[in-house]
């Protein structure tokens, strides 16, 4: 089985989908490995690395040339694929309710017409045995650690408390709104840096994660938030009321802080809208706010994707695709998640992998000229 690693197709994508650690992992299997020249510079991995691993380092054509797994980070685009083995296996993140490069219904259907067999790693079920393989995790992680040095970058004040002889120079309040992966590490992260912090969420389950971390919960009392994990620990939609519950206590709470990041994410929806316009303009010049969720229609009012902005002399930091501002950890991240979701189903006797119902069924898109998964199909 030839695996193919290309270069990333999508302007701003750094990252790479396998290392030399992954290749080498793969010849171990009874995998043969191609690479397209100049995949992994972006992300500190030059071409003689993966050749030293074992793979063959070529351009494009004979990179695809007869592969039966194509490996990305973002869905690669249908036209540059050809080559490929039919039914090829197309393994990344496909985006499919995205618009634009890197995924899109567009996208998925020409793998279909194709006769490809797309793999969405974001479908991946959160279940024990698969927490190896997903890549929301993965990147969500480094993504709360870079959302706090993106904030600290933007602050032209310290994190930590510090006393010197010219005074003292009192400590940031973090704010961080949304505690699963990546919030957990933003808090994480802010207190490692000596910043006060304080955190809340939907999930009641989360209070005691905040605490753990140091950091002191802000929570709705007296209205029904999510009670323990709901279906994979995702949140949903919340009622009205609790909405203008958690309008009015993030209202008095935001006044007082330096720096909110904001992660909040509602699988299939648009990003809860957190913070007003009107909300910001309480908080003090120079304070800073990171929209984690800006590319899913954003928690803050008035962040733009792609840009840092000042509104209300409050800088609003909408980077996108933060995990590639990470780009070596990311990939390596990624590509081990890639390498482990493989090699679990790899079937000796067929020199491939083989997947089994519930992760195969999650994950696979396009199968036999026809789009399979019910999620794209409802
Ligand atoms: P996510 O990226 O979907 O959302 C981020 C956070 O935003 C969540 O904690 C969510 O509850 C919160 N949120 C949503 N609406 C909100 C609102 N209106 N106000 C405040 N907060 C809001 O979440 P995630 O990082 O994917 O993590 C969700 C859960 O899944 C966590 O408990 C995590 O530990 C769990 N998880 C399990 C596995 C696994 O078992 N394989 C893998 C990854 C994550």
């Amino acid at each position: 089985m030839k695996i193919a690693v290309l270069k990333e197709q999508v302007d701003g994508e750094q990252r790479v989908a396998a290392t030399p650690e992954t290749v080498k992992k793969f010849i171990a299997l009874g995998a043969e490995i191609g690479v397209e020249g100049g995949a992994g510079l972006t992300a500190s991995i030059d071409d003689a690395a993966y050749a030293a691993a074992g793979a063959t380092v070529a351009d494009r054509a004979a990179t695809l040339a007869d592969a039966g797994i194509v490996l990305g980070v973002q869905a690669p685009d249908p036209a540059n694929l050809r080559g490929a083995a039919s039914g090829a296996w197309i393994v990344a993140a496909m985006n499919p309710f995205g618009t634009g490069p890197g995924g899109g219904r567009a996208t998925i259907d020409a793998y279909a017409n194709a006769g490809y067999e797309a793999l969405a790693m974001e479908f991946m079920p959160r279940i024990t045995r698969a927490q190896s393989m997903d890549i929301l995790s993965s990147q969500s992680n480094l993504s709360g650690y870079k959302a706090v040095l993106d904030a600290a970058a933007e602050y032209g004040r310290a994190f930590p408390m510090m006393m010197t002889a010219a005074g003292t120079v009192s400590a940031a309040k973090v704010f961080v709104m949304g505690v699963g992966v990546a919030g957990l590490q933003a808090i994480a992260t802010a207190r490692r840096l000596g910043a006060q912090v304080s955190a809340t969420d939907v999930r009641s389950a989360t209070k005691e994660q905040i605490q753990s971390l140091g950091a002191k919960p802000i929570f709705v009392e007296n209205v029904a938030g999510i009670e323990g994990e709901g279906s994979g620990g995702y949140a949903g939609e919340m009622s009205d009321e609790y909405k203008a519950a958690q309008a009015k206590l993030v209202s008095s709470h935001i006044a007082k802080q330096d720096i909110v990041i904001t992660t909040a994410l509602i699988p299939g929806r648009p990003a809860p809208r957190l913070i007003s316009d009107a909300q910001i303009a309480t908080m003090r010049a120079g304070s800073v706010i990171v929209d984690l969720a800006v590319e899913a229609g954003g928690n803050v009012e008035g962040a733009v994707a792609g840009e840092v902005i000042t509104v209300h002399g409050v800088k609003i930091v909408g980077h996108r695709n933060v995990p590639s501002r990470l780009a070596a950890d990311t990939s390596a991240l990624f590509a081990r998640n890639l390498f482990n979701f493989l090699s679990t189903f790899w079937d000796k006797d067929a020199g491939r992998p083989v997947l089994d119902e519930e992760i195969g069924d999650a994950v696979r898109l396009t199968q036999g000229g026809k789009i399979v998964n019910p999620r794209l199909l409802s």
